[in-house]
């Protein structure tokens, strides 16, 4: 192996050459030795870089010999051979010259700009952001740039003179993260077309946002240029007219210091005057429209191991087959092995199939996952052999009867009955129902089916990804009133927009009032609900969820002002509370929004009504949708929301009313979430009668929410996620995946099993918490939620959600349940 600084003086030495396009290759000793001898036997050719070259060279040799010395070749050739044979054989030599010199000549020669070296001043004239030069960590040559990120400066960028790129395949350059984790930022690609200034539309550029993978060390980052899109997807990237390329973090508070070199255009294979240096352990992102591939320069084989590491792997490997042994030997016992079983699962996990991850391929992560498997696999083991031996003694019991499995097995989840908010079993044992969001079946033995729910897309007649193919979207390229009016802000789910992921990017955001938007709603349950009663193990059916709903088309308007007269009775009494002087309810038009908030100066006790209003008629909508469904299918429990809507200063435009939904939409209550137990036990507490708490998409952040969140109450859980590939069009959500993530530690994974071995195996125990009577109330108050300065709808909390949460954490600390 060669270190990275070594690599790089004997490249600038001249010492020997790269030959090939896989630069890893050329870092192995033998083959640069290998090379040298066989570039020394060739005269002139000490600048030889790259195959073609080295063709060229051996058949301008060849030529040289043939023509220019031609007698001493015919006197060499002529003692060895006879004459006739000696001229076939040069004119066979000369055919093959000829040959050789056409495939060479033919061949597509590299090209390559070089945007930023960084190797003096100069380099930095096109790049703005908070930037210097740097020798800490070149890439190319003898500088790189380092980058400041901070919340004032988030990104750095060039506007480049020459913005004709499209001669060029990709965008290529290099980044050093000193950080021992990943980092996620993001690149943006600006054109003539969609422009770079603050107007641009908000998808007519590229955006790779959050997309651009950096992981810990050295990243290679290469942006495929050829049928580029804008983020619409509307048109291709003017490649002939690049504005400026930009590098964005979000750092957030914390300040965050990377180090960029050799940003290039190259087309074709790279020559080695602007090759970077790369180590097979390096990471490779390359990007590629929406899509993002993280792997490693590689190959495998060539990626090096510390001696220690290697040691435990060998540990870890051997304490692995003990465990399974002894597992197999307790299963003939008739010992319950499941926890083991769990314990040799996570042991797998790294040490077999997280090292095959770029960003968990290196001494530091190894270390750590294969100490953990050895340790952990050795105490599950000695505890199966002190079992065997019996020097653990098992509980006295009747010997005469085969007890029950220590966990219990699922039953299956159809039709199951519902008891004090919980779905029971036969014996009226109160169930946690946790399954991960996922394929696997190998995890089938610890978690339930992921089968247990669907999100059925019932209220919008569609979903994002199956949308083009469903009765809405005919009717909203058939009818304009299917169409949402007067709203800019996020699509609620409803149906897609072209920030949605997944799918076709187009917008189909769509009116509820519209009689066509009704109608075909009616016809996709008719047609999805036969697949729905295929399931055995389907507990409840989302008719939707992560809702939210305004609009101001002219349906809107007149439910609006029938609403206001039912309430305020006369335009006198609404006058009065609204300090205004309508004539009559025909003049009264919903107050606007603008960028997702109502307008500044907007008369806020006509805003409240409206807002009111809204969320009533989301809430009968929903009521609608549900008697739709009640006509196929009439036992099936149901359930819709907003899920976390109250609990953000939105709450105002997000027509969701939890309280309405729960009490008059949902047989089970959906709540999304981990962290605090604010929010599920808000939505319990309005619950009038008790309902199963459901989460569908629990993203659990740290393992340690789980245990908190079953004991206030929450007992269907599907765990967000378990993927059977590393997210590639949002790497974020790679670190979300309990298997992927680089947050999930062995450990973490192991205590996650075990929390969900023990709730199933201790429900009536965990289950009584949530029927202790509370002895503390804290009052929400609706007015508070809905009731804002203009502003205000848009952030994330407000002064009267942030003292909520203030008081529902102290109260934590009074020893009695709140709610
Ligand atoms: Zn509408």
């Amino acid at each position: 192996m060669f270190h990275r600084r070594d690599a790089e003086t004997q490249r600038k030495s001249g010492g020997w050459r790269r030959t090939g396009r896989n630069a890893s290759q050329t870092k192995n000793p033998t083959t640069y030795a290998s090379a040298n001898v066989m570039l020394s036997t060739l005269h002139s050719c000490s600048h030889i870089q790259r195959l073609d070259s080295l063709l060229l060279c051996v058949s301008a040799s060849l030529r040289f010999i043939v023509f220019s010395s031609s007698r001493k070749v015919n006197l060499i050739l002529g003692w060895a051979l006879s004459g006739g044979s000696a001229l076939l054989l040069l004119a066979t030599v000369s055919l093959a010259v000829v040959f050789l010199t056409k495939l060479t000549l033919s061949q597509p020669s590299a090209r390559v700009q070089v945007l930023g070296d960084f190797e003096s001043e100069l380099d930095l004239n096109h790049w703005r952001g908070p930037i210097r030069l740097s020798t800490a960590h070149p890439s190319h040559g003898k500088n790189c740039v380092e980058v400041q990120f901070d919340s004032n400066s988030s990104s750095f960028s060039i506007s480049p003179p020459d913005g004709n790129w499209s001669r060029f395949e990709r965008l290529l350059f290099d980044v050093y993260n000193p950080e021992p984790v990943p980092l996620i930022l993001s690149l943006r690609l600006y054109d003539a077309v969609g422009g770079d200034g603050p107007n641009v539309a908000p998808h007519d550029l590229y955006r790779a946002d959050r997309k651009l993978f950096l992981g810990s060390g050295w990243t290679h980052v290469e942006v495929a240029l050829q049928n580029l899109e804008v983020s619409s997807e509307l048109r291709s990237i003017a490649l002939d007219q690049i504005r400026r390329l930009a590098i964005i973090a979000d750092t957030g508070t914390r300040p965050l210091t990377l180090f960029f070199d050799n940003f290039r255009l190259v087309s074709g294979p790279e020559r080695d005057s602007t090759v970077s240096s790369r180590a097979p352990q390096d990471i490779t992102t390359r990007l590629e429209g929406r899509w993002v591939s993280i792997l490693q320069v590689g190959p495998p084989d060539r990626i090096s191991e510390s001696v220690t590491v290697q040691s435990l792997r060998r540990e870890a490997q051997h304490e692995h087959q003990a465990l399974k042994v002894a597992i197999e030997t307790a299963e003939q016992m008739g010992l319950d092995t499941l926890y083991s079983q769990a314990e040799l699962v996570v042991a797998e996990l790294g040490l077999y199939f997280r090292p095959s991850l770029a960003w968990f391929n290196n001494d530091r992560e190894k270390e750590r996952m294969f100490r953990y498997a050895a340790e952990a696999c050795r105490r599950a083991r000695e505890h199966l052999e002190k079992l065997l031996t019996g020097e653990i003694r098992l509980p006295e019991r009747d010997d005469t009867q085969v007890g029950p499995p220590l966990v219990p097995p699922y039953p299956r989840l159809r039709n199951l009955p519902a008891k004090d908010g919980f779905f029971v079993d036969q014996d009226e044992r109160p169930l946690f129902i946790t399954s991960v969001h996922g394929p696997s079946r190998g995890l089938l033995r610890f978690f339930a089916t992921p089968m247990q729910h669907i999100e059925s897309y019932s209220v919008g007649g569609g979903s994002r990804w199956t949308v083009r193919a469903c009765p809405i979207y005919e009717a909203v390229k058939t009818f304009p009133d299917t169409h949402r009016v007067g709203w800019d802000g996020w699509c609620g789910h409803l149906i897609r927009d072209f920030n949605a992921t997944g799918g076709k990017k187009e917008n189909v955001v769509i009116c509820l009032e519209s009689p066509h938007t009704r109608e075909a709603v009616e016809r996709y349950i008719e047609r999805e609900f036969p697949k729905w009663r295929k399931n055995p193990d389907l507990l409840y059916n989302i008719m939707a969820y992560e809702l939210q709903y305004i609009c101001y088309c002219d349906r809107s308007q007149q439910l609006f002002r029938g609403w206001l007269e039912r309430k305020h009775g006369t335009v006198d009494h609404l006058n009065q509370a609204w300090g205004t002087r309508y004539s009559t309810f025909q003049e009264i038009v919903a107050p606007p929004t603008k960028q997702s908030r109502p307008l500044p100066g907007t008369n806020r006790a006509q805003w409240y009504d409206w807002a009111l209003f809204n969320q009533d008629r989301f809430s009968e909508y929903l009521m609608w949708v549900k008697s739709v469904i009640r006509r196929f299918d009439p036992v099936m429990p149901l359930a819709a929301g907003g899920s976390y809507s109250m609990l953000v200063g939105s709450n105002g435009t997000s027509g969701i009313d939890e309280e309405q939904i729960i009490n008059r939409v949902d047989d089970v209550i959906i709540h999304e979430g981990s962290g605090s137990t604010l929010g599920m036990d808000l939505q319990l507490a309005l619950s009038e009668k008790p309902k199963p708490l459901c989460d569908p998409e629990m993203n659990l952040d740290q393992v340690r929410y789980l245990l908190p969140h079953m004991l206030h109450g929450k007992s269907v859980i599907q765990l967000w996620h378990w993927p059977d590939q590393p997210p590639a069009e949002h790497p974020h959500h790679i670190d979300h995946s309990l298997a992927h993530g680089w947050r999930f530690s062995l450990s973490d994974l192991s205590a996650l099993f075990q929390a969900v071995l023990d709730s199933r195996r201790l429900s009536r125990e965990i289950a009584a918490f949530s029927s202790v009577p509370a002895q503390v109330a804290i009052l929400y108050s609706r007015t508070s939620m809905l009731q804002l300065p203009p502003e205000m709808l848009t952030w994330h909390t407000t002064p009267y959600l942030r003292e909520l949460e203030n008081s529902y954490e102290a109260s934590r600390f009074l020893d009695a349940r709140t709610t």
